[in-house]
């Protein structure tokens, strides 16, 4: 196989969930295309990877070098409730559903001693003075409900801990054991959110 097709299907099959066959299928639907799709793409993509970086207050995505992102610049979602979620794609399930109208923080990752995640690997050493600078009372937790996911939760309180008068709550059952928030229909998320539990 000629070396330059070869390099563009490893690097799509090593994207999630696309595998070997995918990529193959990919490269050569860019190869063949008469459109300039594959220019396009490759234009985003760098345009993208380059000027795209977490919030530095909150960890969304958003343009780099703009200050913070369009949730902390809201100035209607600093309503004392602040969600912890692990990741972008959990912000993304959140809006949908429009169950939520305050302000995120994302942790970007879970601990696990099996992956090797370690408190310094997560986003959370700015909480406390988040919680302090935006007048948070609620701190609301929306991560797996994991083993990972109650560990990390734990954790992330104890780092808050007596800093300030805050509640901690957590979503309702209704949130599948094991379960990603990205594989939650809008309904259970909203009846999970409307029924939080106090910790
Ligand atoms: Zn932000």
């Amino acid at each position: 196989m000629n070396p330059k097709i070869e390099k563009l299907i490893k690097l799509f099959a090593k994207l999630p969930r696309v595998g070997a066959r995918g990529g193959q299928r990919i490269a050569l639907a860019l190869l063949q295309d008469k459109t300039g799709r594959g220019t396009a793409l490759a234009n985003a993509i760098v345009d993208a990877v380059e000027n795209i970086a977490p919030c530095p207050c909150c960890g969304v995505l958003t343009d780099r070098g703009i200050g913070t992102c369009e949730f902390c610049r809201d100035a209607s979602r600093q309503n004392g409730q602040l969600c912890v979620v692990r990741d972008l794609s959990d912000v993304w399930t959140l809006e949908k559903s429009s169950v939520f109208h305050g302000r995120y923080h994302i942790i970007g990752g879970l601990l696990s001693g099996a992956s090797g995640v370690l408190p310094q690997d997560l986003n959370i050493s700015t909480l406390p003075s988040r919680i302090n600078d935006e007048k948070i009372t609620e701190v609301i937790f929306a991560l797996p409900n994991t083993v990972e996911g109650k560990t990390t939760q734990h954790y992330v309180m104890s780092v808050i801990g007596d800093t300030a008068n805050v509640n901690f709550t957590e979503l309702a059952s209704g949130v599948p054991l094991g379960g990603d928030l990205d594989y939650i229909d809008d309904g259970t998320l909203s009846l999970a959110f409307g029924g939080r539990k106090s910790l």
